[in-house]
């Protein structure tokens, strides 16, 4: 079956039609200024040649009518007409407590989404639209729902709960739900099929390190614990949020800066994590890392900063899960940066882990970078949103 897998943010939306047969991408590609002037749409098809094309799109209907468009066009589009997409799946960014899997949307899922909006003001309401859209424009094609909060679901109390009283968990739901999920479930189930094991026989930390960063510890196959909260501010140093930083400075800060909570909050997840501590040299690891070897201090701060926080998680999730059989990084800084894995994996020697440099250099692949003797095994598995995102979609349309 030939899926296409949805990802829409506010003014964007990320594209990949999937044959669930061979797990191959068919074609993939990116709306870009969605309701602002300047639109742009990226089409690649497999094996094909890039295209790019500057035109306005007003909104979300447009640029699905486009994506569908490059997809059928007749000399490079993949496939004939649309009744050949089988179906569609949703990457959705919360599911509240509502979601433990993904689910067939239909008008009560819908509902329900919207109903969780006020967890993810920026995200639930632009994926719902990319849902109308594709409904819309593909009448009778089902369509899933995969939620990146559903995998963190199965964390016991002790681990969601924050220590405020409870009313406000009763009443408003305040609690740890997590994200990046469909990463984290993908990547754990995949370290047990390297290893040969069954899922119910691991005690894994996945180390999703990229733009967002979040670790989970899982164990039996399911998450116990992450680092993301009720939003995705908590926890890790991340490229442009602060992670764990004590409440109380949101408050000094605004009367420091005579801001308001909502400016300093966009302060927290826009101009902190790794860019707020390099004093703007960037938020992105390629050029941290050059210049932390240039000598550059703010370079030097952001990366041991951030190395230092991942270091702390994982001590943490491996008292969490009682010992830890395997760690594995992922995501773009997780896959492509040997750099910040080896400042990591260097100061948890304690677990009795030793780096194999050679197979450290490689990028983007899954391998084994702990030598074999080591006690506890340390892997690099890229991950792949949406081909879970299809997997799921898949399982739940056949
Ligand atoms: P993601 O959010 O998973 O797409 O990760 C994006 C981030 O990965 C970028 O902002 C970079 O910081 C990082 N990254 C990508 N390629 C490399 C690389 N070769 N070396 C270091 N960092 C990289």
């Amino acid at each position: 079956m030939k899926v296409l897998v949805i990802n829409c943010g506010s003014s964007s939306l990320k594209y990949q039609l999937i044959d669930s047969d061979t797990e191959g991408v068919i074609a993939k590609g990116l709306c870009e200024r969605i309701g602002i002037d300047g639109g742009i749409i990226s089409y690649a098809p497999e094996g094909g040649e890039k295209e790019e094309q500057q035109i306005e799109m007003p909104d979300h209907k447009k640029a699905i009518e486009l994506v569908i468009s490059y997809l059928t066009n007749e000399k490079t589009g993949v496939v004939k007409s649309l009744s050949e997409i089988g179906a569609v799946g949703h990457r959705i960014v919360h599911g509240g407590e509502k979601f433990t899997q993904s689910v067939i949307i239909n008008d009560e899922v819908k509902k329900a989404i919207e109903e969780v909006s006020d967890l993810a003001p920026l995200h639930n309401p632009a994926n719902l639209i990319g849902v109308n859209a594709c409904e819309a424009l593909m009448p009778g094609v089902p369509m899933v729902a995969v939620f990146d909060t559903a995998f963190h679901q199965t964390m016991p109390e002790e681990a969601y709960l924050y220590a405020l009283p409870y009313e406000y968990y009763e009443k408003y739901r305040i609690r740890r739900y997590g994200f990046h999920g469909t990463s984290h479930a993908y990547v754990s189930a995949r370290i047990a099929e390297i290893l040969g094991k069954k899922k119910e026989d691991l005690k894994t930390i996945v180390c999703h390190l990229g733009n967002g960063a979040s670790i989970s510890a899982v164990r039996n196959g399911k998450c116990i614990d992450t680092s993301m909260g009720l939003t995705p501010l908590e926890g890790l140093i991340m490229g442009t949020r602060s992670g764990d930083l004590d409440a109380s400075i949101v408050e000094y800060i605004c009367k420091k800066e005579n801001l308001s909570v909502a400016e300093v909050e966009n302060i927290l997840n826009k101009k902190s994590g790794v860019l707020g501590l390099s004093a703007g040299l960037g938020s992105d690891f390629r050029d941290l890392e050059k210049g932390y070897n240039e000598g550059n201090a703010g370079g030097k701060r952001a990366i041991e900063g951030f190395v230092y926080r991942v270091v702390k998680y994982i001590g943490a999730y491996a008292a969490a899960l009682d010992g830890v059989d395997v760690i594995c990084f992922t995501a773009g800084v997780g896959e492509n940066s040997g750099f910040v894995r080896q400042k990591i994996v260097d100061r948890i020697d304690f677990l009795g882990i030793t780096l194999d440099e050679e197979a450290n250099k490689k990028r983007g692949e899954e391998i084994r970078i702990s030598t074999p003797d080591s006690r506890v095994q340390v892997y690099v598995v890229p991950t792949n949103e949406e081909l879970a995102i299809a997997r799921d979609t898949v399982a739940l349309v056949k």
